[in-house]
């Protein structure tokens, strides 16, 4: 009756004397109605089948027709045009981009659509990133530069979780990156099909998710999962080339349909609103790249919103997510609880998300290393005071925000998109490394020269980005005409540290001294064929050119470094008086009879039986451990099927089959002072070095894998298994980006019954610190030097994929295979990968303290710069040892700065994370507290903001703003966090896994002036 009244108004008008319609966009929210929120959108991915620059100008668009400048400039006008309209963007690497050209009256216009929130800016981060395989500290400097960026040009603070499309849903991305940025909400597509069927049927798509155990409620948010997909329901698209039917409201013409099309929306939202708690919906109007002419989608949502309102069964309205979820929140309802995470993920029953998580293994090592290496460099870049024009660490940054999104440290990109990544990466590392070269000089040149002139004499600080391929001109060098080799050791943690450093030189009759002029202990390690050829391809295939010498061998010695500071170690030619450095004893099995070779000349024993060269035990002297274990690789065939084949994105393997090693001949062991190591040459294409050092109690696996052959036509996905006999009853834990823990149990979910149609595939987790199993007795850690997929598939045994290389495309929208080379000119051959884990066993209740502790040891290596000397004046006219907090003073072992970065303000953003979770350990799991006036002594401190995590508000401003929500069967201990910081004490108190931020104003510098 209403409908068919107001129609007839309509006609009334038109017949009579006009075309020109106008439509009622102003809808707000009703409260008796099922309200539908239109949200505009584009996903726009930075960099996937093209590159970011080539998305963003709509360059090499016979790939694919995507151009982010035009959905920018096109959503603007339309939004200018009329004022209810609504759009959200997500990712800021391209805004910047489109920002940056736009002129002073577009600008002063657009800030305008922002204040009025037509224009709302959510998630914020430079990209959506994954949720998989980045490291937790990377997920907050890329969001950090996101929501400064919106601060600094809007004052605006995103208050919204949008991670539509990653591939699975992290823990870390709920309570660290959601609640702790200060999000309400959280919304996302992608989730396994049986959990959605249940969430469906019971309404529970919606709920609150408390992903940390130790932080528990305190960092609980809203998160809303899409009932299908980020895109609208089918029928309602309107990219220019969508073959949904436009709504044709002019009598005049033909195919008139306003009744058919109002019909079809009620129709879908109220099948949606019977999957939803509420009378509240969403739809996501929009999908990958689309509002490239803005127009096409706005004149639709118009009318719809004008003509479904005149309908009245429905009341639809031009909404964000922000508003969604302030209506979702004041309907007052009882949620229910969601812990833990949603990994992996399956969206058919052959088809498991976790081959990814391996997928360009390589590439995910790279941009851990300079993860890394960013974190040391923003110290140093600190010390000694930001360079307005010079080079600075801010390129490293970018390159760094961009390769976390979800295309790009998954390995799911295609291949030059990956390569256009991996050149960001080193054109940033290049200009990063310049500012550490400038500090060091500067650090070391204090002492000669008061006024720093110093710095340029001291001659340029070398490093050897390639050290981990033995390739180091500088350490390489023969020492002659009494020229001898200074190190600076530089440690990037808060605690002091002794570890073994290797360098490759090329002879033998060498002393190293430390920075008194003492001499020390050191170790000579012959360098095998295996590695030299590793050395000679890809040094010629990163530099272009061969490397002019050869060294002989790794020099081992032990450098004790202070917390964030240096040392240094001079390495010269020793005289024949002197005792020079160690020469290993070298091993092999033809050269005894024994059955087994014991391995480390510390507390750890391994055990190696030398008929085979197979490790049969693990024994660790001082706390009694003796476990028998195994340690074997083996590979997986990748599906082929064109049902559902293995690929970038897809694990699924076809058959499993043991990589025997042939033969026992390339069984070496060498032995010395510092450490042992046992050589295998597994096959042609596996090569193993298992390393224990004196001082430590773990084994150091360094592995190279590849190139994997193909000629059989079969691809290959690698993985090598740690066995032992704990009885560790399916359940085993993995990481979440790097911090939480989460249990895992075979074949099993928390949420709802598995049905197992994947049993190895299904029972893939993304791994980015470690993994362990435990019984009774004992504990097995793994720990990884970057992201990998794993397991355990069998009780006792972990399990990680190290590798892959497969012939089919999975069909997930990359459209390429994953079957990665390297070249050098023309000649390519399948990619090599060379990494390292890490094996310990402990009683059980002991290993949270190495994975913790070293652990973060492993993700912030020492950091090893090179400089000449000239005769004996170094020590006389340099620093030789530096830590720039107090003397008398570290870290505890249960905290570690994870930032510390001068901003373009000068102010100072540091970063303090408790690296333990609650009840993890006995004596960590507890309140610790840094002070921060012996982190920064001779400096003051002239005022102290704590901030939200991402650093553009108040952290009590936050506090207060943040929406309470209601749990459903929710209870927990008490959960602790510090408090707050007395301006005079200065004293940050941290609960466990609790990471604080704050801006700092110091004056600079009344710095180290009296060295
Ligand atoms: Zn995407």
């Amino acid at each position: 009756m209403n409908l068919l009244l107001s129609t007839l108004i309509l006609l009334w008008i038109c017949a009579a004397e006009c075309k020109y319609m106008v439509y009622d966009t102003a809808q707000t929210i009703k409260a008796h109605k099922l309200n539908v929120h239109l949200v505009p959108h584009s996903h726009d991915d930075v960099g996937w089948l093209k590159t970011v620059d080539q998305y963003y100008a709509g360059a090499n668009n016979s790939i694919r027709g995507a151009c982010v400048q035009n959905v920018l400039d096109s959503v603007i006008s339309a939004l200018l045009d009329d004022k209810n309209r609504k759009f959200i963007y997500v990712e800021i690497a391209f805004f910047q981009r489109w920002w940056n050209q736009q002129s002073e009256v577009l600008k002063t216009k657009v800030k305008e659509l922002v204040n009025n929130g037509q224009l709302e800016f959510i998630n914020g981060g430079m990209c959506m990133h994954d949720e998989a395989t980045p490291h937790y500290i990377d997920l907050i400097d890329q969001t950090t530069l996101g929501h400064m960026f919106i601060d600094r040009e809007f004052g605006q603070k995103p208050r919204v979780g949008w991670q539509i499309d990653p591939f699975g849903h992290s823990a870390v991305q709920a309570y660290l990156l959601g609640a702790e940025v200060g999000f309400d909400s959280l919304y996302f597509a992608r989730m396994d099909y049986q959990d959605r069927e249940k969430r469906k049927n019971e309404k529970t798509l919606e709920f609150v998710w408390r992903g940390s155990k130790s932080l528990g409620s305190s960092s609980q948010l809203f998160t809303g999962i899409f009932p299908r997909h980020y895109d609208p329901p089918d029928g309602f698209t309107f990219e220019i080339n969508d073959v949904s039917e436009p709504i044709q409201d002019d009598h005049l013409l033909f195919d008139y349909n306003v009744q058919e099309r109002v019909n079809d929306f009620v129709a879908a939202a109220v099948a949606q609103a019977n999957v939803t708690r509420t009378n509240h919906i969403m739809w996501a109007m929009g999908t990958d790249f689309r509002y490239q002419y803005a127009v096409s989608w706005f004149r639709q949502i118009d009318k719809f919103i004008h003509y479904v309102n005149l309908d009245g069964r429905v009341n639809a309205l031009y909404s964000t997510p922000s508003i969604y979820t302030d209506a979702k929140y004041a309907a007052d309802e009882t949620w229910p609880l969601k812990t833990d995470d949603f990994f992996p993920y399956a969206d058919k029953v052959n088809t498991y998300w976790t081959g990814y998580f391996t997928s360009r293994p390589t590439f995910k090592g790279y941009v851990r290393t300079m993860s890394a290496y960013y974190v040391a460099a923003r110290q140093l870049e600190f010390y000694k005071g930001r360079n307005g024009s010079g080079p600075n660490t801010n390129a490293l940054g970018d390159a760094l925000a961009i390769a976390q999104h979800h295309d790009a440290v998954s390995g799911t990109q295609r291949q030059h998109v990956a390569a256009d990544y991996a050149l960001r990466i080193a054109k940033g590392y290049a200009e990063a490394e310049k500012v550490v070269a400038s500090s060091l000089a500067f650090l070391t040149s204090l002492k000669s020269s008061g006024n720093h002139e110093n710095e340029k004499s001291v001659g340029t600080f070398q490093q050897c980005p390639l050290l981990n391929i033995s390739y180091c001109p500088p350490s390489e060098a023969v020492l002659s005409d009494g020229k001898s080799l200074v190190i600076a050791v530089y440690n990037p943690l808060g605690w002091k540290r002794e570890e073994v450093v290797r360098i490759p030189v090329s002879s033998h009759d060498l002393i190293v001294s430390d920075s008194s002029g003492k001499e020390i202990e050191s170790q000579l390690l012959p360098i095998f064929n295996a590695s030299l050829k590793t050395r000679d391809y890809h040094v010629k295939a990163y530099l272009g050119k061969s490397p002019t010498t050869t060294p002989q061998y790794w020099l081992g010695f032990t450098a004790s470094v202070p917390p964030l500071g240096f040392n240094t170690y001079i390495i010269s030619s020793a005289k024949h008086t002197d005792t020079s450095s160690a020469m290993s004893t070298v091993w092999t099995s033809d050269s005894t009879n024994d059955k087994t070779v014991i391995v480390g000349g510390g507390n750890l024993k391994l055990h190696y039986a030398t008929d085979e060269g197979k490790l049969t035990h693990y024994i660790n002297n001082r706390n009694l451990v003796e476990e028998s274990i195994v340690h074997s690789y083996s590979y997986y065939s990748g599906h082929n099927s064109t049902n559902q084949a293995s690929g970038a994105y897809i694990f699924r393997p076809s058959g499993t089959f043991p990589i025997k090693s042939e033969g026992q001949k390339a069984f070496a062991v060498l032995k010395g002072p510092l450490m042992d190591e046992v050589h295998q040459q597994l096959n042609s294409w596996i090569y193993q070095v298992t390393r224990v050092y004196k001082e430590k109690e773990h084994a150091e696996v360094e592995f190279t894998i590849g190139p994997i052959p193909i000629d059989d036509g079969v691809g290959k996905e690698i993985t090598t298994q740690i066995t032992t006999s704990l009885k560790t009853n399916k359940t085993f834990y993995t990481d979440s980006n790097g911090r939480d823990f989460i249990k895992r149990v075979l074949n099993y979910r928390t949420d709802w019954d598995l049905q197992v149609n994947e049993p190895v595939a299904g029972n893939y987790y993304p791994i980015n610190l470690g993994a362990y199993v435990k019984d009774e007795n004992l504990e097995l850690s793994v720990l990884v030097d970057r992201a990998v997929g794993g397991s355990s598939l069998v009780d006792g045994q972990i399990e990680l994929m190290l590798h892959r290389r497969l012939l089919f495309d999975d069909v997930k929208g990359v459209g390429e295979v994953l079957n990665e080379t390297i070249c050098v000119l023309d000649d390519c051959k399948g990619l090599v990968v060379q990494g390292k884990y890490y094996i310990r066993i402990d009683p059980v209740g002991d290993g949270a303290k190495w994975r913790r502790t070293f652990g973060q040891e492993i993700y912030s290596p020492l950091l090893l710069a090179f400089a000449e000397q000239d005769g004996n004046d170094w020590k006389n006219s340099h620093v030789s040892s530096f830590s720039m907090i107090d003397a008398s003073y570290n870290l505890p072992n249960n905290t570690a700065i994870i930032t510390l970065h001068e901003l373009e303000s000068g102010t100072v953003l540091l970063r303090l994370a408790h690296l333990y979770e609650v009840g993890e350990d006995k004596d960590y799991s507890v309140m610790t507290s840094v002070e921060l006036k012996k982190l920064f002594p001779n400096r003051k401190t002239r005022k102290v903001r704590e901030m939200n995590l991402s650093g553009n508000q108040e952290r009590g401003e936050m506090d207060k703003k943040r929406l309470k929500w209601k749990v459903k069967d929710s209870s927990e201990g008490k959960i602790a966090r510090g408090g707050g910081v007395d301006p005079e004490k200065l004293v940050v108190e941290l609960g466990p896994m609790e990471i604080r931020t704050f801006f700092i104003d110091i004056d600079n510098l009344i710095m180290f002036g009296s060295e």
